[in-house]
């Protein structure tokens, strides 16, 4: 199984593998610049190298960009939008180079302006980026809780999207146990959410799923993380997932309120409840 977390590449990309070596993990999440949207850092050939044969020695799968959260295709402002679209666009190509194939993107938040304008400017922004993204990689849209005015809570939506992309290649999706739970699926009954989200996505889509509990109990349309075991989903449901034959193709990376040491405990976790599962 691919299996990491969100890790920090401020000492460089290579270090981010390390990291993750460390923590015996095989796949990592990094933000694509920092999250409040400043510069991104000058990519260095070297360092690339480096990570790329570090990746490839210990078997790495996939490794995934989060996009900064400020970014907001569905903003009031236009200013904010043009700064999105722009910043889509540069991440993509930096991507690229980086040999990074996913950028994790939040559909965006609607500001009171209503949910069908709000997704309309979403599909009007993706569709400008999306003219120009590079061959080799792809905008995961992020499954979200439905906090405040956020969009693409729901799989109706994120499909809506797709749709009215013309269902471009470009465009994947990255799910989230515990939007998902503050959204209202109900992963105790994954077989059932595993059925919709075939009914209504591209299920070949689906390509990232971030391994959180959550804190607050479903339904709540709150995002807050928690270490696995210790929220709403609680031990059997987070094995339920991670001992799933259909979502192991999936690259799972750990969001939870850890440090370095946390996140290598959380990922024997994981191993340890595949084992007694005999999934390993
Ligand atoms: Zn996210
Ligand atoms: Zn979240």
């Amino acid at each position: 199984m691919w299996l990491g977390a969100h890790v920090s590449i401020a000492k460089g990309f290579a270090n981010a593998v390390k990291m993750t070596i460390k923590m015996k993990g095989n796949t990592f999440q990094f933000f694509v610049r920092n999250p409040r949207g400043g510069k991104a850092r000058a990519l260095e050939a070297a360092d690339l190298l480096e990570a790329h044969a570090l990746m490839r020695e210990h078997h790495f799968g996939a490794v995934v960009a989060h996009a900064p959260y400020v970014y907001n295709l569905a903003s009031t402002k236009e200013q904010i939008r043009r700064f999105t679209v722009h910043a889509l666009k540069e991440d993509l190509q930096r991507l690229k180079l980086m040999g990074v194939p996913y950028l994790v993107v939040h559909v965006g938040t609607h500001g009171g302006q209503g949910e069908e304008q709000g997704l309309s400017l979403v599909v009007e922004g993706l569709k400008e980026v999306l003219v120009e993204i590079p061959a080799q990689t792809q905008i995961l849209l992020e499954g979200m809780a439905g906090a405040g005015t956020e969009l693409g809570y729901s799989f109706e939506q994120l499909a809506e999207i797709l749709r009215r992309c013309d269902d471009h290649p470009g465009l994947g999706f990255c799910l989230d146990s515990s939007h998902l739970t503050g959204a209202g699926y109900d992963l105790a009954a994954l077989a059932a959410v595993k059925q919709k989200i075939k009914q209504l996505l591209d299920w070949s889509r689906v390509k990232v799923w971030h391994l959180n509990d959550s804190r607050f109990p479903l339904g709540s349309r709150k995002d807050r993380h928690a270490k696995l075991g210790e929220g709403f989903l609680g031990l059997e449901t987070i094995r339920k997932i991670v001992c799933d034959r259909e979502l192991e193709r999936l690259l799972f990376l750990l969001e939870t309120p850890n440090d370095e040491a946390g996140y290598a405990a959380e990922i024997a976790l994981v191993k340890e409840l595949r084992k007694q599962a005999k999934m390993l």
